[in-house]
């Protein structure tokens, strides 16, 4: 017992001198965090002061100018997707032109699914290479595409399994790529169950040693992970601005397009991927920007894009490699404790232990998983559960510190240990 209680108070005092030295620290009054421990910014990020000042200086605008801050708004509203993209585009590592916001990622994911498939054409292998663990909307958005073209889907998209049910093996992606016609690889940077974070640059590499396009979802890693698009050389990637950049709900997603593609005639065409200098001409064909901006379809959703401005300049101040430095060692504590005080409550952590491998967030595998999530939130620890056995756990790194990682894994002990989660049901789980 001593032991043990000696363990506690050098695991606290850890936790504490971890917190005190953690350049970050000072983000986290940036956050209107809702509950006590909000563990969940992988799902929806919080509201910083930045992105609600933005939000309500488009108000105002809209307000001050009506139609015309369309041209003189600060951006200018015409050229939100543009300038927004300009701002992101050091985020993942991309020249500017190359990146651009507009549409959600489903929709992203079927006009540049689409775009390359046509680009490929008729004659050419045409199969899209997934993984059997990605997020649903990804297969629905190829699977219609294929139908589009008269394409069977069963047979044309191939998913890569899961050796153990968590991860995908690298190894096995590559493998898949000789044993298939595959035209284009589509791949998460992060697996949104296991937290797994892929390696871009071999799979990117791979794919272009047997000509084919790589494309890639970075929806669970834009904003945590750091990114080098152009420099592999990567096709196309999409991605949302509600996760770790806590751009709002709904907000608008993002997309990358390689400049060797500038000219590739849009799936999804558009007024607002029209080419911008002569967009009001109303011509009646349509001539796509020269740039990623093609790929924007109808007109941007000013304020579902207005907090991305606020979201981006508090990243770019924390910097994404300290970002990225913190949540690994966030990440790797989180794990640690998982190991030493929950394994025989019936835990396991279900994420890979190396941090190369890592995304954000941690995967915290349970049998009762659902109604431990439940039980977590009604003690104001906001966590979400995914099917079958996982209890997701982000300690998002700029509103999270050591303490809090700390006080969640207290949590998931208690509400176990003193079998708290008996009184919750399944199968009722909300939206989240
Ligand atoms: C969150 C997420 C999405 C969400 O797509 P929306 O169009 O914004 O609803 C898509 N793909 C992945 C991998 C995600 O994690």
């Amino acid at each position: 017992m001593g032991g043990l209680e000696r363990d506690h108070e050098t695991g606290a005092e850890y936790a504490r001198r971890r917190d005190r030295e953690d350049p970050l620290a000072g983000f986290r009054d940036r956050f209107d965090v809702p509950d006590d421990l909000y563990m969940d910014g992988n799902s929806l990020g919080p509201v910083s002061a930045e992105s609600e000042a933005a939000l309500l200086s488009a108000l105002d605008e809209w307000r001050e100018l009506g139609i015309r801050a369309w041209t003189e708004a600060d951006p200018p509203w015409f050229w939100y997707g543009e300038r927004l993209g300009d701002e992101l585009a050091p985020l993942v590592g991309a020249r500017e032109e190359e990146v651009v916001v507009a549409n959600s990622t489903t929709i992203n994911i079927h006009t540049l699914v689409g775009t390359f498939l046509d680009h490929l054409g008729p004659d050419a292998d045409r199969k899209v290479l997934v993984n059997e663990l990605d997020f649903p909307t990804d297969h629905y958005a190829i699977r219609a595409q294929f139908r589009q073209r008269g394409l069977d889907p069963d047979e044309h998209l191939v998913a890569v399994e899961s050796r153990d049910g968590r991860t995908i093996e690298t190894d096995d992606v590559v493998a898949a790529m000789d044993d298939h016609d595959v035209g284009i690889v589509f791949m998460p940077s992060v697996l949104y169950r296991s937290g797994q974070l892929f390696d871009v640059e071999t799979i990117t590499e791979a794919a272009h040693d047997r000509g084919i396009l790589a494309g890639f979802d970075l929806a669970h890693s834009v904003g945590v992970v750091p990114h080098d698009l152009s420099g592999v050389g990567v096709d196309f990637a999409v991605w949302c601005s509600y996760k770790y950049l806590s751009a709002g709900p709904g907000a608008i997603a993002g997309l990358y397009v390689d400049e060797r593609h500038f000219g590739t005639t849009p799936a999804l065409a558009g007024w607002w991927g029209h080419e911008k200098e002569t967009t009001f001409e109303m011509r009646p064909t349509f001539t796509p920007a020269d740039t990623a901006g093609a790929w924007q379809v109808g007109t941007v959703p000013v304020f579902s894009s207005a907090p991305l401005f606020g979201s981006i300049d508090v990243v770019r101040e924390a910097g994404i490699d300290r970002v990225r430095e913190k949540s690994l060692a966030l990440s790797s504590y989180l794990i640690e404790l998982v190991d030493e005080r929950l394994a025989d409550l019936g835990y396991a952590v279900g994420t890979p232990r190396e941090p190369d491998r890592r995304g954000g967030h941690v995967a915290v595998e349970h049998d009762e998983a659902e109604r431990i999530s439940g039980a977590l939130r009604d003690r104001g620890v906001v966590v979400d559960y995914r099917p079958p056995n996982v209890v997701r756990v982000c300690p998002s790194p700029l509103y999270t510190g050591f303490r809090d990682v700390r006080r969640a894994v207290g949590e998931l002990e208690t509400v176990v240990d003193e079998e708290m989660y008996e009184e919750y049901d399944t199968g009722e789980d909300e939206v989240t």
